[in-house]
C-alpha cells in the first residue's frame, strides 16, 4: 500500500548504520545516489557490532585461494557457488578500496597471525587488516564514519525502522516505515533500500527458536540489534539462511542492570591466575575444559566443529585465593559493548559486585550449594575430583592444561554464568547481487541487504570475516540499489 505522504526521501534508503550500513551507503552515494540512513540507536550508541568489534577486517590474497577456503569453511552447509565466487572476489578487493577513500589500512602484527583453521585447504588466503596505525578501541569504526560524515549522508538517529513498505502488486520495495519521537514516518526510497541492521543477539525468542543448544543466550555486543531485519524481511516473503550459525557460545556474566554480557578474567583462554575455579552446570558437575580456546564458540566433538555445550544454569566455582587476587572481569577497552559502551567500573577488589549479589559467597561448598540450589554432595564430589587431579597434575576429565590450581581456601565463591555470543549469522537469505531473495530463488525487488544480517557464513567463521563480509557485501548492494531505476507507481 503505498502511504498518501511521506515524510523523508532519498533514493537509497540504508537501515542500520554499523559496518555494512557504511560500507553499502558509501557506495551508493559514490554512485550518484541520495542517501538517508535510519539508525534505531541513539548517536554515541550507533554503530553497532561494528563499533565495539575487536575491528580487525578481513583482506583475503588471492580470490582463488580464498574461494576454497570459503568452501571449506561452509563444509557440508553449502553456500551457492555464484556467492562463494563473489565473496572471495570482493574480499580480496577491501584494502583498496578503503584506501582509495582515504582509510589507511595497515596489517595486524601480532602472532600468530589468526588463521583459524589453518588444516583447511585455502587457508593461506587470510590476512587481517584494522585502519591505522593503533589496533582495537573502535579504531576502524571511527575510520568507517568519518568516511560517511564527508559525504552529505543524512543519518536519522534515533529511528528504528519498523516496516518495509511494499507495492501491492509489483511487490516492490518503495520505501520503509520508521518510528521517530514516537510517531510512523513513511521514508520513501526511489531506488532501492538497503537492510543493514544487524542480527538478533538480543532476541531470546529468535535466540530460542533458531539457535541450536541454548535456552538464552546474551551478547557482548550492540543490544540494539535484535532481529529487526529478519522481521522485516520475513513480512515481505523472504527466506532465511544460516539461522542455526552464530559466534559463540562463551560463558559469561550477565546482570539485569547491564544488557550486555561481563567475560570473566578466569575463563579467558590466555589468562594465568592465582586460585582454584571449575564450571559446573546445574547437576554440579563440570562439563568442558574451563579454559579453552573455542573456534568463535565452536570446540571438536569427534571430527566436527560443534558449538560448546552450555548447561543451562552453569557456575563458576572459585576459592579465596582467586577471590584476593584482582578484579575477576577485565574492564580494560579494547572491544566489546559492556567495555566501550556501558564502561562499568568493576572494583579492584570485586567487593561491590558481592555486595551487589552479582558473586555469592559461603563458608562452605555445602551452603554454597544451598544458595545455588545445587546438590551439595555432588559439589563437593566435583571439587574433590578437581582438587585430587590439581595434585597428580592432570585434568584426568577434560584435559584442562591451565590454571591446575585446587579449589581449596574458604571462604568459597560462585558466579552465575550465562551463554554470551559475538554476533549471530543468520537473517534474509540474499543472492550474489545483494539482493533477499524469496523461497523460490526469486529477488524482492529493490530490497537488498548486507552484513551480519544473513551473513554467507553457514558453519565455520574465520575472525575478521565479518567486518570483511561488510565491506564485500555492503559495496555490492550499495551498488546495485544505487544502479535501480527510479519507480513510478
Ligand atoms: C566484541 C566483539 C568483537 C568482534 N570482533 C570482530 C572483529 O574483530 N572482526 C570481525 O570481522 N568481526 C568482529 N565481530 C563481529 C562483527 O563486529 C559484526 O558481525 C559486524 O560488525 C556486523 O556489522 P553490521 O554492520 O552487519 O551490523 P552492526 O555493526 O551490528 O550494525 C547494525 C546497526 O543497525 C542498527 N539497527 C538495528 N535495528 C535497527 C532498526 N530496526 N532500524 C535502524 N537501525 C537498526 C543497530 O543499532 C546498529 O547500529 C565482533 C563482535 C563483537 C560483539
Amino acid at each position: 500500500m503505498i502511504p498518501g505522504k511521506w515524510d523523508a526521501e532519498a533514493g537509497v534508503v540504508v537501515v542500520g548504520f554499523g559496518g555494512a550500513g557504511f560500507a553499502a551507503s558509501v557506495a551508493a552515494h559514490d554512485l550518484g545516489a541520495e542517501v538517508v540512513i535510519l539508525e534505531k540507536a541513539p548517536q554515541g550508541r550507533h554503530g553497532g557490532n561494528t563499533r565495539v568489534a575487536a575491528q580487525g577486517y578481513l583482506n583475503t590474497s588471492s580470490a582463488d585461494r580464498a574461494a576454497i577456503y570459503l568452501n571449506a569453511l561452509c563444509g557440508p552447509y553449502t553456500v551457492p557457488e555464484a556467492m562463494v565466487r563473489v565473496w572471495s572476489e570482493e574480499m580480496s578487493l577491501n584494502n583498496d578500496w578503503l584506501a582509495e577513500l582515504g582509510g589507511d589500512p595497515q596489517e595486524h602484527q601480532h602472532q600468530p597471525v589468526g588463521i583459524e583453521f589453518p588444516e583447511l585447504p585455502g587457508s593461506d588466503c587470510v590476512h587481517k587488516f584494522h585502519d591505522g596505525p593503533h589496533y582495537g578501541n573502535s579504531k576502524t569504526w571511527e575510520c568507517f564514519e568519518r568516511l560517511v560524515s564527508e559525504r552529505p549522508i543524512e543519518i536519522l538517529y534515533e529511528t528504528p525502522a519498523r516496516a518495509l513498505i511494499q507495492h501491492d502488486t509489483t511487490k516492490e520495495i518503495l520505501g520503509v516505515r520508521a518510528e521517530q519521537d514516537g510517531r510512523t514516518i513513511n521514508v520513501k526510497a526511489r531506488r532501492g533500500v538497503v537492510l543493514t541492521c544487524g542480527g538478533f543477539e538480543n532476541n531470546q525468542q529468535m535466540i530460542r527458536d533458531y539457535l541450536p543448544g541454548v535456552p538464552y543466550c546474551y551478547t557482548s555486543g550492540s543490544p540494539y540489534n535484535e532481529g529487526d531485519g529478519i522481521t522485516m524481511a520475513l513480512s515481505v516473503g523472504a527466506d532465511l539462511w544460516h539461522m542455526n550459525n552464530y559466534a559463540g557460545p562463551t560463558m559469561a556474566l550477565k546482570v539485569p542492570e547491564v544488557k550486555t554480557t561481563f567475560s570473566m578474567k578466569p575463563l579467558n583462554p590466555g589468562s594465568e591466575l592465582p586460585g582454584g575455579m571449575i564450571v559446573v552446570g546445574p547437576d554440579a558437575r563440570r562439563f568442558a575444559d574451563e579454559k579453552f580456546h573455542t573456534r568463535h564458540g565452536k570446540i571438536p566433538i569427534n571430527g566436527r566443529w560443534l558449538p560448546m555445550i552450555v548447561p543451562c544454569p552453569m557456575f563458576l566455582i572459585f576459592d579465596h585465593t582467586l577471590f584476593s587476587a584482582g578484579p575477576l572481569y577485565d574492564k580494560k577497552r579494547g572491544s566489546g559493548w559492556t567495555q566501550m559502551v556501558e564502561r562499568y567500573d568493576w572494583s579492584t577488589d570485586n567487593r561491590a559486585e558481592l555486595a551487589k549479589g552479582w558473586i555469592k559467597t559461603a563458608p562452605s561448598l555445602g551452603k554454597l550449594a544451598a544458595l545455588l540450589d545445587l546438590d551439595a554432595t555432588a559439589l563437593e564430589t566435583s571439587v574433590t575430583q578437581w582438587n585430587n587431579d590439581c595434585a597428580e597434575g592432570r585434568d584426568a576429565r577434560f584435559d584442562r592444561t591451565m590454571m591446575l590450581d585446587p579449589v581449596a581456601s574458604a571462604p568459597f565463591y560462585a558466579i552465575e554464568l550465562s551463554p554470551s555470543m559475538l554476533n549471530t549469522q543468520g537473517g534474509p537469505r540474499r543472492n550474489e547481487m545483494g539482493q533477499i531473495i524469496r523461497p523460490d530463488g526469486s529477488p524482492i525487488p529493490r530490497l537488498y541487504s548486507a552484513g551480519e544480517l544473513g551473513s554467507i557464513y553457514s558453519y565455520l567463521y574465520q575472525g575478521t570475516g565479518n567486518i570483511g563480509e561488510c565491506l564485500a557485501f555492503g559495496r555490492v548492494s550499495g551498488r546495485n540499489a544505487a544502479a535501480e531505476p527510479t519507480w513510478k507507481c
